[in-house]
């Protein structure tokens, strides 16, 4: 306990000198920096090698700070009282006088923004006060971390800092929601289509327009493992890394178990783990088994699709 409060005290003496560090989210790690500053949140970009075209999500703690930069409505509301904190992110109109660094959103008007609930992210938030700017804690297109390990292996000593808070529970990212116009989902994640859609009120909306936005990160080379991947795979080929959704009674070396009985939340949280040991025991090809596409499922095949392209 003690050294979780002397970790957040040093993560924020880093954060305040405008420093990138990474913080834990249930999601994944992410690479984070102070939102209102435009040296910081360069640093961000230019640690992950990212595109300066694909703005960041901001990170708050509660919707009374968030109030500050962005525009919300009814439907926001809704959405964040039933799932916020948690593995959801909203884009939102940002407020004229808002001082989110422009380098953040991309010089637009609209904003990325998210409740993180891991305990740690969440008591450094309280502590601080401007959001947080965190893309995934990876170099751009490659696989996301979900523990402090793969936040070493991506950046090594170049990163001065990573608040450890453990495996990441949902270990895949969040569902990313477009609340400006007509509602309608950008990015599937943490939280299923199925149970957002719920919560929207058709005839509240029926007189919005859906507008179209680019999202640079849902471009198709993204969430890579680096090797060719094949996916619906009925066999794997010899020397050829297998995933599985469920453990088999078949044992055979080249095999990885996202799961042990086909539990798709326990298998989205092994998925970038399990890219990253094949990848780390030096395969050269994976084949993927047939993920069923309900639930998170659906967030799961979004990945390996993206991870599956050249
Ligand atoms: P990550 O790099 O994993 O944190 O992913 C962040 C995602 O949020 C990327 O796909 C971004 O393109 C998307 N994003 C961030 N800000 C906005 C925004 N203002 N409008 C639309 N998409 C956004
Ligand atoms: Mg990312």
């Amino acid at each position: 306990m003690k050294k979780n409060d002397s970790n957040i005290k040093k993560a924020i003496k880093y954060l305040n000198n405008n420093e990138c560090i990474a913080i834990p989210t249930e999601t994944v790690y992410g690479l984070a920096a102070n939102a209102y500053s435009d040296k910081a949140v360069s640093r961000v970009y230019k640690l992950k090698k990212r595109p300066s075209n694909n703005p960041l999500i901001a990170h708050y703690h509660n919707l009374e700070d968030c109030k500050k930069d962005c525009e919300i409505d009814k439907t926001f509301k809704r959405l964040y009282k039933k799932f916020c904190p948690g593995p959801i992110s909203f884009v939102l109109k940002l407020k004229k006088k808002s001082k989110i660094s422009k380098i953040v959103s991309n010089n637009s008007d609209s904003i990325a923004i998210r409740f993180p609930s891991h305990p740690l992210t969440r008591k450094l938030l309280k502590k601080i006060n401007y959001p947080l700017a965190a893309p995934s804690a990876n170099i751009s297109t490659s696989i996301s971390p979900v523990s402090k390990q793969d936040v070493v292996d991506e950046f090594g000593p170049k990163l001065k800092f990573i608040l450890d808070g453990g495996s990441s529970k949902i270990g895949i990212e969040s569902t990313i929601i477009n609340l400006i116009g007509k509602p309608h989902i950008l990015r599937l994640g943490g939280i299923s289509s199925k149970l957002i859609y719920k919560l929207i009120n058709p005839l509240e909306n029926k007189n919005k327009k859906k507008i179209r936005i680019k999202v640079p990160g849902t471009s198709k080379l993204h969430y890579s493992p680096g090797i060719p991947v094949r996916l619906n795979a009925k066999k794997n080929y010899q020397n050829e890394a297998y995933i599985l959704i469920k453990k088999r009674k078949k044992i055979d070396k080249n095999y990885f178990y996202l799961s042990k009985k086909s539990n798709l939340k326990e298998a989205a949280k092994n998925l970038y783990r399990t890219l990253r040991i094949i990848k780390k025991n030096g395969y050269k090809k994976i084949a993927i088994e047939k993920i069923p596409n309900k639930n998170i499922g659906e967030a799961i095949n979004d990945r390996i699709l993206r991870a599956s392209k050249k």
